[in-house]
């Protein structure tokens, strides 16, 4: 079975095991509880937070799109990193990104800072002393995001897992982005895989849902456990909408990147791009390691503008085909400010100590055709051209736009009052923590 093809894996997730009516699509078992035959003679579901018949099925086909001996299907994403925490205790350390994902972040720093559950470190895996710094924490735990969100930087899974071996700790993947169709972490060495299903898995940005994939069974069934003890497994109608959507998964990331890829040639070739950000690019610091441990470069980009901020909002008008929102992994085409949204709570040296300018923009490329969508981005820089040339804004005033607010407090040097805290390493809490995302 685990050398089914993925696109035979995700195409018949759950097809055809209906027994009790031979039901080719599985139905949807809404049922929070189950008839007991008789009194101690219980069948194999009993009551739906701790096994669903529905959710069940999406979480075979994830366990064996990713190699995993068990997955546990959970309510959110956030909620899949809250479980795969569950292996940590006070005692123990923790090794997360410097740029994981900033829900992530917060819910790290949090549960170290605020509750005590574990020791913190946080390293730049970008440095060339990401090994020492590991060396030193003695984790138990590694959590590594790769590609990492905004600028798609690149981690060397196979080089963490073999060190993490030696120190006997355990990786944890956070495989959003990639999803096993392009980056399997379990065969490069990792133990524990997460997912916001919310975002490819899913794809059509309709369920907030997520999941932990296990190597090694015995863990699987200590997560499961906990997955129910906590009360964060998934609901039935997202597991239902989800296996529909992951059953298109291969032909969804396929054209997402050709697309993508189409995209970037494109962006490459306009004067008023100066950086693109993309792992598939020759030039980009992760390209020879991504060729390595992914099947491909995926359709997450993002790309540096050089124009004043004030001019975003102008781009952003003009555009048809990419809708502004956070999020990611639909088969709609998105853009991002990641400044003023989805990293709205650095503070401005914090941003642009992460590389996070005021003028980044991030794609997440859809399967729309490509013709409309270069062409949509081709006017887009039209609008852009003339606007810069004019040396004004274009159209209406933006002043109300939070984009423009956090272009002015990035180019605004003395304003940092109001978003210093997130990723200061003396970790001071402000409400700001709870308020985002
Ligand atoms: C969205 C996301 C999460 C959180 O998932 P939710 O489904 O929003 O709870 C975690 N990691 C990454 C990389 C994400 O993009």
């Amino acid at each position: 079975m685990s050398q089914r093809h993925f696109a035979t894996i995700a195409a018949r997730a759950g097809i055809a095991q209906d027994s009790a009516h031979e039901a080719v699509t599985p139905p949807m078992y809404l049922t929070t509880t189950y008839r007991l035959k008789a009194l101690g003679k219980a069948g194999a579901y009993d009551y739906s937070r701790s096994n669903n018949p529905t959710r069940d099925l999406l979480a075979d086909a994830l366990a064996e799109l990713e190699g995993g001996a068990k997955a546990i299907v959970t309510n959110t994403g956030m909620s899949a990193c809250v479980l795969a925490l569950q292996l940590l205790t006070p005692e123990d350390t923790l090794v997360i990104p410097h740029d994981c994902y900033g829900g992530s972040y917060r819910l790290f720093t949090n549960l170290a800072e605020r509750k005590r559950s574990f020791k913190l470190a946080i390293v730049n895996f970008q440095q060339g002393d990401w090994a020492e710094r590991i060396q030193a924490a003695k984790p138990a735990m590694i959590w590594l995001e790769t590609p990492s969100n905004p600028l798609l930087q690149i981690t060397d899974i196979r080089a963490v897992c073999q060190l993490a071996k030696t120190l006997g700790s355990k990786v944890v993947v956070d495989n959003t982005f990639l999803t096993p169709v392009l980056q399997q972490p379990l065969a490069l060495g990792a133990d524990i895989v997460v997912h916001s299903t919310t975002k490819y898995i899913n794809g059509h940005s309709d369920v907030v849902a997520g999941a932990v994939i296990c190597a090694d069974q015995v863990v699987g069934d200590e997560l499961k456990w906990w997955a129910n003890c906590l009360g964060i497994t998934g609901a039935a109608f997202d597991a239902y909408m989800t296996l529909r959507g992951l059953r298109t998964l291969l032909p969804r990331m396929q054209q997402h990147q050709a697309n993508a890829e189409r995209i970037v040639a494109f962006l490459q070739q306009q004067p008023l791009v100066s950086k693109v950000y993309y792992p598939g690019l020759p030039e980009h610091p992760g390209h020879a390691i991504a060729k390595t441990q992914q099947q491909g470069f995926g359709a997450m980009l993002s790309f540096d503008l050089a124009v004043e901020p004030a001019l975003l909002q102008g781009f952003l008008d003009a555009l048809q085909c990419f809708t502004l929102a956070q999020s990611l992994g639909g088969i709609e085409s998105l853009i991002c400010h990641p400044g003023s949204m989805t990293h709205a709570s650095m503070s401005a040296e914090a941003q642009a100590t992460a590389g996070i300018g005021p003028t980044l923009l991030r794609l997440s490329v859809g399967i729309e055709g490509i013709d409309d969508l270069l062409a949509d981005l081709a006017q887009g820089f039209a609008v852009l051209e003339a606007a810069s040339q004019s040396g004004k804004p274009k159209g209406h005033s933006t002043g109300n736009l939070a984009s423009d607010k956090a272009a002015a407090a990035v180019t605004d040097a003395g304003d940092t009052a109001g978003n210093k805290q997130e990723f200061s390493p003396s970790l001071s809490l402000s409400p700001a923590l709870t308020a985002l995302w």
